[in-house]
Order: structure tokens, then C-alpha cells, then sequence
């Protein structure tokens, strides 16, 4: 099913992301981690698809087994930067081949050197990948939207123009990066509707688990940590990693609810492959009648 049709009712979507594993042990947490969520019966799942076609074994493996063994809905990422269209083809044809009607078309992190010089015939942006998906395939295709703004954009202003055309190009929806602060989403919400992006935005949610790699994810793309969440956290138990769980999870689910009565379409899970926080948010947010 192409996930455009879910936004057809006025039930909010609820997503997870993966990434495929890459050692034994993760991907034993990885299998104990989609017992759990696919338990809760999400309306599609996701894949990560490492820069530079690093994990491209390893996401279609994981895209296989979401699809034929777990019988789930899948959107299946594409990071193409520095990709010839023949490469790009090659995956979307493998995925096509697997029965998958849903991708996200993104360029891809650059890594810590920034851009590199690739050949001129190669994907430089994500909107090259839409625009060749669209012409060539079927697929419902999504974006990656930047409540807080892309890193690298010049201002929040040419973000948007340049969400704007990946739409334009045939962008079926778009999934927004986490923020620890719903004022961002809105904000986004506010710049898509006067540039007159009218397709679903699906805002992302990272439940903290780790203050370390909090940190870390806040600085790669540049997303803000708000004075709360820091004084929340500066209030717990030092060491304790059930209390931060619990609080990261506490500290979502009504960034959760905001959004829901707000009317967001859906919310999506940045899972990082494990189920206690999802989970933990999904179980409240039901037992509030609002999922
Ligand atoms: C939901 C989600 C999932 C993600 N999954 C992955 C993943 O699986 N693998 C991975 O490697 N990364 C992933 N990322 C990270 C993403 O690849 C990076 O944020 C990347 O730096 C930008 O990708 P994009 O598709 O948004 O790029 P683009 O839309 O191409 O934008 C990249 C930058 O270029 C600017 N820009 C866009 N078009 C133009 C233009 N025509 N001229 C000049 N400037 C332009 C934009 O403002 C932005 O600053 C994900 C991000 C999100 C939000």
C-alpha cells in the first residue's frame, strides 16, 4: 500500500525507523526490538540506507524481512549523494522487485569533510532523486523536512523554497527530522502552508535514553536541547539509567500529545533499533484513547 493512503482518514500514523544492524549483538537486540514494536501495529515501518551505499546489503536485507516475514509496510530510504542514475536505478529496482511501494528520497549525510567533488553526473541533491523516482517508477515518495532547519540551508527561508521543490518534483509527503521542542514543528508547519506545501508532514520523535547520545544527535544536525529537557534531566538521580529512560519517555509522550491534539497526521519514531521508549510513549498515548 503506498503510505499516501493512510493520510486519507483522519487517524494519525504511527511509524518506526530502523537502521540494519551491524554486529551480532545488535542484531539480537535489532530481532527483540521488532518483536516488541510490531506487536503494537504500526502503520508502516522504516529503513535507513547509510551514506555513500554504505549499508546497502544490510538495508535491503532488513527492507526483505520487514516486508515478507514481518508482513509490514515499508518505506524504504535512498541516500544518493554522489549515486549515477544507473546506481540509483539499481536499488530502486531491487526494491521495486520486493514488492516495495514506498521510499524516502534524501541525499544523504556528508560526513565530517562536507561536501566532496563528485562527477557532475551524479545525485548532488535530494530533489534530482525525486525528480528521477517520479519520471521512472511508481513509488509514494517522501522527503526529509528540517523543523529547526537543514544544517547547511542559508536561512530558513531557502529551506523551505528547496522542500518546496522536492514537492514540486513529486514528494508524496515528508518526514520531519526530530526536535525536542514542538514550537519547531509548528514553526514548519507555518513556513510549509505559506509556500504552499500541502502534502502530509510527518513530524519525528527521538525519546532521550542517553544524555551522551542526546548530545551527539543534537549536534550532527544542529537541533536545539531546550533549557527543560536539561533541567529535567539535571533533576534526576545522577547514573541512573532507568530514571533517564523513564523520563525521556515521560518528556516525549506529552510532546506527543501536544502534537496529536494539535492535529499532527502521525508520528513517527526515530527507534535507533530499540523498543523500551517507543513502547513506553505508544502504551500511554493509548491508554489516552489518542492513537
Ligand atoms: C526522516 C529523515 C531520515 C533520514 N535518513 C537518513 C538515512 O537513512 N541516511 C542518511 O545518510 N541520512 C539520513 N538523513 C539525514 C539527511 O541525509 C541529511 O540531513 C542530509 O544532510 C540532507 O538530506 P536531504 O535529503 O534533506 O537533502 P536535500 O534536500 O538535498 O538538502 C540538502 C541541503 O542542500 C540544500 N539544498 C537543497 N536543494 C538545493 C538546491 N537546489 N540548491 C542549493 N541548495 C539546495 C538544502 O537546504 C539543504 O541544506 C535523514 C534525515 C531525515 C530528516
Amino acid at each position: 500500500m503506498k503510505i499516501s493512503e493512510l493520510f486519507k482518514t483522519d487517524k494519525p500514523t504511527l511509524s518506526f525507523e530502523y537502521f540494519p544492524a551491524r554486529t551480532e549483538k545488535n542484531a539480537e537486540t535489532l530481532e527483540k526490538t521488532l518483536d516488541v514494536l510490531t506487536s503494537l501495529n504500526p502503520s508502516f515501518v522504516s529503513v535507513t540506507f547509510g551514506a555513500g551505499g554504505s549499508t546497502r546489503e544490510g538495508s535491503y536485507e532488513l527492507v526483505k524481512k520487514l516486508k515478507q516475514e514481518k508482513k509490514l509496510e515499508v518505506v524504504a530510504y535512498l541516500a544518493a549523494y554522489g549515486f549515477r542514475l544507473d546506481e540509483v536505478a539499481a536499488v530502486l529496482d531491487a526494491y521495486q522487485n520486493l514488492g516495495i511501494e514506498n521510499i524516502l528520497a534524501l541525499r544523504g549525510d556528508l560526513g565530517k569533510d562536507g561536501a566532496k567533488e563528485i562527477p557532475v553526473d551524479t545525485i548532488h541533491y535530494a530533489y534530482e532523486l525525486v525528480t528521477f523516482a517520479k519520471k521512472n517508477y511508481n513509488f509514494c515518495i517522501g522527503v526529509a523536512g528540517y523543523p529547526e532547519g537543514h544544517l547547511e540551508a542559508p536561512s530558513l527561508e531557502k529551506d523551505i523554497e528547496y522542500l518546496r521543490y522536492k514537492v514540486d518534483q513529486g514528494a508524496d509527503f515528508v518526514i520531519a527530522n526530530f526536535f525536542h521542542d514542538n514550537i519547531y514543528f509548528y514553526h514548519l508547519m507555518e513556513r510549509c502552508q505559506k509556500s504552499g506545501i500541502t502534502v502530509p508532514v510527518i513530524p519525528g520523535l527521538m525519546p532521550v535514553y542517553s544524555v551522551k547520545m542526546m548530545e551527539m544527535l543534537a549536534a550532527n544536525c544542529g537541533a536545539i536541547i531546550p533549557e527543560q529537557l536539561k533541567k529535567g534531566i539535571a533533576s534526576l538521580p545522577e547514573g541512573d539509567a532507568d530514571a533517564l529512560v523513564e523520563f525521556g519517555i515521560q518528556y516525549a509522550a506529552a510532546q506527543c500529545q501536544e502534537l496529536l491534539r494539535e492535529g499532527a497526521c502521525g508520528l513517527h519514531f526515530y527507534t535507533m533499533d530499540r523498543s523500551e521508549s517507543t513502547a513506553g510513549i505508544v502504551k500511554i498515548l493509548r491508554e489516552k484513547g489518542l492513537l
